[in-house]
């Protein structure tokens, strides 16, 4: 059987061809037909291109639907999809190039210059170029081939994308995906988050990150469900969309910076069937802020690149609750169907209830490992075939799961651990501060101490000694940090991951400087 992911996303489409399947914000329309269309146009061109089996495909581009496109059509032609984030430079993209060695690399036509030159001097056949408003070489040339097209034979453990994981901790590996593993955590969202064709998706996330792609467009393809297309999370438009959409996927961010809109309420939000938010932890505050201005419970989700989804508060009437469904702010909620999950001790065992360990994870959805890393892949995996996340973590009474932060931010301060999380949910509930994040750095006698950041609430005026006298009377005195700065906004990534790294280098520097 041919185990090609396109075949079973293509299953999902409805059976009126000719009905919506994209509506744009810039006001374009596609139907499944044109989806199904010009992915197989571009797969008939790099099928024209003769490449050898399992090439990668590099898409350095804005978004547009045609992008998207040429994701199915990547599929479709068996090769392996390699996006990019758009605001990687020079030095980054030398090395993504130089790492993955891609066949074809398709870049903005106003990178054309850079791109081509350091990609064949990496020893790429071909660069291709698009823009989001349909411009570029790449329609031009596959404007001459079919529209019809079979799907190239795959293996359920083919590689189908290589994601580059952020690398907010050090270098950035490639975290390879099988068509089995993007099929099985699309078939458990369809399923799991109840989507059905009547749905419509807002879609406002960047396509090159698991969220955006594989998240998002695979629970929209494969129930056949419509989506509105954002290029990018401009919050008064994503607003003025949500009277017409059911489901929104978002990033914590998303939902903060909808909130400082007066207009959000509870009518903007009434066809709305689901708000899900991944990728970095939400505030408490937020979630409860949510609640309150617009009656719907957020669903936090947890899941990364190498893994695809692994937890999720319930959606459905849950029989753990009497038949309630019940989303838990601050929570991740339980491990999705087919996944199991451990929060474990050093020697790989489960932790009591309650206390904090490594979550490991194993099940359909988990990748074949680091491209060309087979060291790293094997201390990754512990013997038993469970893959460690990297993220700390402890399951209450119920189940429910919470993160406390990645092993690597750990703080070790006079040989106690202090997660990072715990110090941050004590800063969080100080009156004024909206928001912090909490960073290790060396110290001569505790080896490491903690040193926070926070951000205060509008119109107020934070005193960093005063915050951590405040923190003197309700935490163990290791865990308080000791140093306090007041920032006006945190360092974030693309997905609104606090980055951690540029915190640490921020706290060495104030430490040098006194
Ligand atoms: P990425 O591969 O870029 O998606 O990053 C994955 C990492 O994001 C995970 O290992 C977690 O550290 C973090 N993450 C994802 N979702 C959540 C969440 N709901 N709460 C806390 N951290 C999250």
């Amino acid at each position: 059987m041919n185990a090609n992911l396109f075949l079973a996303l293509r299953q999902g489409f409805p059976q009126d061809l000719d009905s919506l399947a994209i509506e744009t914000d810039q006001g374009l329309r596609y139907s499944w037909r044109d989806l199904d269309r010009a992915s197989a146009m571009l797969a008939n061109w790099l099928g024209s291109l003769d490449l050898p089996e399992g090439s990668r495909i590099a898409v350095q581009v804005d978004k547009s639907v045609e992008a998207l496109m040429l994701y199915l059509a990547t599929l479709r032609a068996g090769h392996v999809f390699l996006p990019l984030n758009p605001a990687y430079q020079s030095a980054e993209l030398q090395y993504f190039i130089g790492d993955a060695e891609p066949a074809v690399v398709v870049c903005t036509p106003a990178n054309f210059g850079w791109v081509s030159k350091l990609a064949f001097q990496k020893g790429s056949r071909y660069v291709m170029t698009l823009d989001d408003q349909r411009g570029g070489s790449l329609l031009q040339r596959a404007a001459h081939h079919s529209d019809q097209h079979t799907p190239a034979m795959r293996r359920p453990d083919d590689l189908a994308a290589i994601l580059y994981t952020s690398g907010t901790t050090g270098r950035s590996k490639g975290a390879m995906l099988s068509h089995a593993n993007l099929h099985s955590s699309a078939q458990c969202l369809h399923h799991y988050w109840g989507f059905a064709s009547s749905d419509v998706l807002l879609h406002a996330l960047p396509i090159f990150h698991v969220h955006g792609l594989f998240v998002a467009i695979h629970a929209a393809l494969i129930s056949g469900c419509s989506m509105l297309w954002h290029g990018k999370f401009e919050p008064q438009r994503v607003l003025a969309d949500v009277s017409r959409a059911t489901v929104f996927m978002g990033v914590p961010t998303f939902y903060t910076r909808l909130l400082a809109l007066p207009s959000l309420n509870a009518q903007a939000c009434a066809g709305m069937r689901l708000f899900i938010s991944g990728s970095a932890p939400m505030l408490v505050d937020t979630f409860t802020q949510w609640q309150q201005r617009t009656g719907h419970t957020v669903l936090e989700r947890y899941g990364m690149s190498e893994t695809l989804m692994l937890t999720s508060n319930p959606y459905a009437a849950d029989e753990r609750h009497g038949g309630q469904s019940l989303r838990v702010g601050g929570s991740v909620g339980f491990p999705l169907p087919r996944v199991s999950l451990r929060i474990a001790d050093t020697q790989n065992r489960e932790v009591p209830e309650g206390e904090v360990g490594s979550i490991q994870v194993r099940g359909a959805n988990v990748f074949a490992g680091y491209w060309r890393m087979p060291e790293k892949t094997a201390q990754e995996f512990t013997s038993d075939g469970y893959f460690i996340t990297g993220d700390m973590g402890s399951r209450d009474a119920q189940g429910y799961v919470r993160i406390v932060g990645r092993s690597k931010d750990l703080i070790i301060s006079g040989g106690l651990n202090v997660y990072p999380a715990e110090i941050e949910d004590a800063l969080n509930n100080q009156p004024g501060v909206l928001e912090s994040a909490v960073v290790g750095v060396p110290h001569p006698d505790f080896g490491e101490v903690g040193c926070a950041f926070v951000l205060a609430k509008s119109g107020v005026t934070l005193s960093p000694e005063a915050l951590l006298q405040a923190l003197k009377s309700q935490l163990a005195n290791f865990k308080v940090p000791k140093q306090c700065v007041v920032l006006q906004e945190l360092p974030r990534n693309a997905m609104g991951k606090v980055q951690k790294n540029v915190l640490r280098d921020q706290a060495l520097s104030l430490r040098s400087t006194h």
